[in-house]
């Protein structure tokens, strides 16, 4: 496997980081302090083709390679966690699973808003009892004479307080847990939804989570990839959002190891910069030598998807090496800035709060050793 950019990608990579470096990094700090959502920013990544990234473009997306796409949430977190990992609800979780399983109707009324900012994107499959056990779905779709009746709760529903629309997940047909779910593209303004309460969070600050509430009736037509099969979709679309999360992992990782060179080098004990010293070297160097070789998890994980070739173990090692690592490397530029770090508002102390959501959300570090440990038992039977 060749793990090296094309110049398109380099290009591309480049032209990104100069959005993020100065549209998306000068507004990290209020989106973190105020907790709003920034949806300006956000429909400002869409003109850069990053909302509906992999999407074809007769659909009217930017018709990249998964490659290109985790480049770009890399790049995007080193400047705002929270920015990154709303484009990868909308991209990862929604648009691709429109253009992947969506009836033709669908993909014409979503795919073009989705991928041109109008319309922001969710993915409700988490609830009280149905965390890590997703398919625990306790949210019921009864069937009526023209469709569906969705009642229950879902919990954590990124992007919710602005989105037009949403994927959510039902039981169609209870005791059968997985294989009983089914998905539905249900408009946000539709009658019978509630956003019930509004989740304040330690990091990802201004992510739009929302507690959702539905009493709500849906069309046959809504049906998203076939009566009962919702959770093999939501696990498709969930290998996709994994990489990307991997890749928003990375940047914080990469951001917070600029932090403590940066200060390395200019913070002076014992009468020299402190980075002369061993223990701070040696800190900077595992660090970084984690996070490079999560990133050939990630890239590796990426290729293969574009190559239409099954990613269910690669896509869990990748957001498993990539969130511990960055976890690491944020934990220990916090040791290097020492009190600087610790210092509410400092940007370490920030990216320390953001990066632990990476270790849990899109499935914690637990579910993805689970998974890795199922692929690695199946090969061996
Ligand atoms: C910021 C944020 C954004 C989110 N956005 C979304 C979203 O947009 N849409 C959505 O649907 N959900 C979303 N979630 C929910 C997220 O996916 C869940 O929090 C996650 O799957 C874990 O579920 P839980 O919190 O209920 O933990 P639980 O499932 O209750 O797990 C508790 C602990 O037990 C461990 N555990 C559970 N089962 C096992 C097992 N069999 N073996 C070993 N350990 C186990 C877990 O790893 C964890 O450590 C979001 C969460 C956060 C924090």
């Amino acid at each position: 496997m060749q793990l090296e950019l094309s110049a398109a990608q380099t290009a591309f990579r480049a032209t990104i980081d100069e959005f993020a470096r100065t549209v998306v990094a000068p507004r990290a700090v209020a989106i973190d302090e105020t907790g709003a959502f920034p949806l300006d920013v956000v429909q400002a990544a869409a003109r850069h083709g990053l909302l509906g990234a992999t999407v074809p473009r007769h659909w009217g997306g930017a018709g990249l390679d998964y490659l290109s796409y985790v480049l770009a949430i890399e790049s995007i977190a080193r400047a705002s966690a929270t920015v990154a990992v709303s484009l990868t609800v909308t991209n990862s979780l929604v648009a691709e699973v429109i253009a992947h399983a969506g009836r033709a109707r669908q993909r014409d009324t979503w795919l073009r808003r989705l991928a041109a900012g109008e319309a922001i994107g969710a993915f409700a499959l988490s609830e009280p009892d149905a965390g890590t056990d997703a398919a625990n779905q306790q949210t019921r779709a009864v069937k009526t004479a023209t469709g569906f009746h969705v009642t229950g709760r879902k919990v954590w529903v990124a992007n919710a307080e602005v989105a037009a629309v949403a994927i959510v997940f039902a039981s169609t047909r209870p005791g059968l847990r997985g294989q009983g779910v089914t998905a539905f593209l249900v408009p946000m303004d539709a009658p019978g939804i509630t956003r019930t309460a509004r989740a304040d969070s330690l990091g990802v600050r201004g992510l739009g989570c929302m507690d959702l509430e539905f009493d709500v009736d849906v069309s046959e037509e809504q049906v998203v990839g076939g009566v009962d099969q919702g959770f093999r979709l939501a696990m498709w679309a969930l290998q996709g959002g994994r990489v990307a999360i991997a890749a928003q992992a990375l940047g914080i990782g990469e951001a917070a190891i600029a932090e403590a060179i940066a200060y390395a080098k200019t913070r002076q004990a014992f009468g020299q910069p402190i980075a002369n010293f061993q223990a701070i070297q040696w800190m900077l160097a595992d660090r970084a030598t984690e996070l490079e070789a999560a990133r050939m998890l990630t890239w590796k994980a990426a290729t293969l998807k574009d190559r239409q070739e099954r990613i269910t173990m690669e896509a869990s090692m990748a957001k498993l090496a990539a969130s511990e690592a960055a976890h690491r490397a944020a934990d220990r530029a916090l040791q290097i800035l020492a009190s600087a770090g610790y210092r509410r508002g400092s940007r370490v102390e920030r990216l320390f709060r953001d990066v632990r959501a990476t270790e849990i959300y899109q499935g914690t570090s637990e579910a993805q050793r689970m998974i890795i440990a199922g692929a690695l038992l199946a090969q061996q039977a």
